[in-house]
């Protein structure tokens, strides 16, 4: 089996796997090619690929960002990004802050509710990685203060709950840019059940080089639609499990998701272009 899931996080994000364990676990999976795509972070790709080179598994340098697009949260995948760019750092850095100040109102949310929770237990969850809410959750359920995963998204943080905030999102014109500038390819990513059409032609404008089609959250027909929206737009396909580990998907997800090699190659071959 020659299949590649390029939508993987890591404990650099809200995943809970370092990188080298996750790109074992990959490997495992059958799977050849894999990217690392933390959000607002890229500070897993060295590790990743230094263990993927032992391994035989190519690991494709990513990330993924939250961005605005007419007043909805589109995700974009940014693939083969030189992560050593200066101005992506700096970049990357300011939407780490902004997390961590979310990740801060949201604590005093809980507070202003009654809910107990520690701000350093949520920052012990996150590590060196990019804050998020899923490390809320966790926190919540280790402290006793939640029964579940779930049910803190459900109750407390999911969009227009109680304790919810929005996150900074980053404008999608200059995010596509960013992801060109540093010499990457930018995806649409789990564009789910419904984009509108406005939407789409935005972020073609703006120079989107492709479109998740595969992702646990895709039914056959979601496929087969943006699969369709790919072919009419010249878009490229990608596709991945969006592996966190955990509570929220376990390694069983590793392998189920996957996009032909030859996908990655014709993301190659527009590289090339773009190179001209
Ligand atoms: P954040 O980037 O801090 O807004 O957190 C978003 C992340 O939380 C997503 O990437 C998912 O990993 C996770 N997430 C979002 N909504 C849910 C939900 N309803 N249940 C479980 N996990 C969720
Ligand atoms: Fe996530
Ligand atoms: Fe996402
Ligand atoms: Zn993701």
């Amino acid at each position: 089996m020659h299949r590649a899931d390029l939508h993987l996080h890591t404990i650099h994000s809200d995943g809970v796997y370092p990188p080298s364990e996750l790109v074992d676990k990959a490997k495992q999976a059958g799977l050849s090619v894999i990217s690392i795509t933390d959000h607002d972070n890229v500070a897993g790709v060295r590790e990743g690929v230094a263990a993927g080179s032992q391994l035989a598994v190519e690991v494709i340098p990513g990330v993924e960002l939250s961005t605005s697009v007419d007043g909805r949260e589109v995700h974009i995948l940014g693939y083969f990004i030189d992560t050593e760019n200066a101005r992506l750092a700096e970049f990357l850095r300011f939407l780490r802050e902004e997390r961590l100040k979310r990740a801060e109102r949201i604590v005093e949310k809980l507070h202003s509710l009654k809910i107990p929770l520690r701000l350093e237990k949520v920052l012990e969850k996150a590590g060196e990685g990019s804050v998020g809410r899923p490390h809320i959750a966790h926190a919540m359920v280790e402290e006793g203060l939640a029964d579940s995963f779930q049910d803190v998204f459900l109750k407390y943080i999911g969009f227009g709950c109680s304790a919810y905030v929005e996150k900074n999102h980053c404008n999608v014109e200059e995010t596509l840019s960013m992801i060109a500038g540093c010499g990457g390819l930018s995806f649409i990513a789990h564009p789910g059940n419904a984009i509108p059409e406005q939407v789409l032609i935005r972020l073609i404008k703006a120079g989107v080089d492709g479109i998740e089609t595969i992702h646990p959250s895709h039914s056959p027909d979601t496929i087969a639609r943006y699969r369709g929206i790919a072919m009419e737009y010249f878009l490229l396909e990608s596709g991945g499990s969006d592996f966190h580990g955990g509570r929220r998907n376990d390694a069983a997800a590793l392998g189920q998701f996957t996009i032909p090699l030859s996908n990655v190659d014709t993301m190659r071959r527009r590289l090339f272009v773009h190179q001209k």
